[in-house]
């Protein structure tokens, strides 16, 4: 699934489309700014990127740091589906190959190959990958037993559509037609094109720039601003050392809002079976690396 792989296959069209017309509109918010569309857009970035990406893709559904209740698990997961990430059982299969090829051939998106390949190229490629959700459940077939997550593989792109026509009925129906585009481009398309680079920045930033606390078998490291940006992911030195704990920050000043949100789960009573990496000087190795 490496470049040479993919490439042969030629654009995703629809794809690149998408994404094109998503900057379009987030450029076309700018001149769209009230505080309140700002306000939407915090409380829908966070849902998308903290609650869904961070919190239940990546640390719930790919790795099983922790386990929650099946009924919250498909709530965080449709919380997912608004960042224009794809369904769950793309999006974890994607991510179980990069662990299991960090950095050589046959990750999707190593920037080995490039950094915009690694940003947003392999997406533009990734037409096979996107479509085939059978040859990729063997990636998760816990996700693939499971009709929920099949179901919403398939339509994933369908509770971010009622958002972005929730967004414009809603502002038109209080403020008239301009507040109903402005919601529209504040909560959807700069909102959705802002958690797109977060994300994709993972990929490619934090395996080209930061620090290595571990001396993992791949580039990975651990970059303050990344981390910022994403809740927590940007310790991805950490997260490649200890990819199953919940937590990615390992030290106080290592900053992971994501693993507040899982900690609040749990004082909720929803959330348990956390895994917690602890970093020990000592011992500065993790096991079986
Ligand atoms: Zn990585
Ligand atoms: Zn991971």
């Amino acid at each position: 699934m490496g470049r040479t792989a993919t490439a042969g296959e030629g654009l995703n069209w629809l794809t690149v489309a998408v994404v094109a017309f998503f900057h379009i509109g987030a450029v076309a918010a700018l001149f769209f700014f009230t505080w309140q569309r700002l306000a939407v857009m915090a409380i829908l970035y966070v849902l998308a990127i903290n609650v869904g990406i961070g919190m239940c893709y990546h640390r719930l559904l790919t790795h099983r740091g922790y386990y929650v209740p099946k009924w919250v698990e498909y709530v965080m997961t449709v919380c997912a589906t608004l960042s224009l990430e794809g369904g769950p059982i793309f999006w974890v299969s994607t991510h179980r190959v990069h662990h299991q090829l960090s950095d050589q051939e046959g990750d999707p998106h190593t920037p080995r190959e490039g950094a915009w390949w690694a940003h947003t190229g392999w997406i533009f490629f990734g037409a096979a990958l996107h479509s085939q959700t059978e040859a990729l459940a063997r990636y998760s077939p816990d996700l693939a037993r499971d009709r929920f997550h099949v179901w919403l593989s398939k339509y994933h792109w369908l509770p971010l559509t009622v958002s972005g026509l929730a967004l414009l009925g809603g502002g038109w129906y209080f403020g008239g037609w301009q507040s109903g585009v402005g919601m529209l481009c504040w909560g959807l398309f700069l909102r959705v094109t802002l958690g797109l680079h977060a994300t994709w920045l993972v990929n490619s930033a934090t395996h080209l720039w930061g620090s290595r606390r571990f001396e993992t078998r791949d580039d990975s490291r651990n970059n303050w601003w990344v981390a910022l940006l994403t809740g927590g992911e940007g310790w991805h030195n950490n997260h490649h050392a200890h990819p199953v704990s919940a937590r990615h920050g390992l030290k106080w000043y290592e900053i992971d809002p994501n693993f507040w949100g899982i900690w609040l789960l749990a004082r909720l009573g929803l959330a348990r079976r956390i895994q917690v990496a602890k970093y020990d000087p000592a011992n500065p190795k993790p096991a079986g690396m």
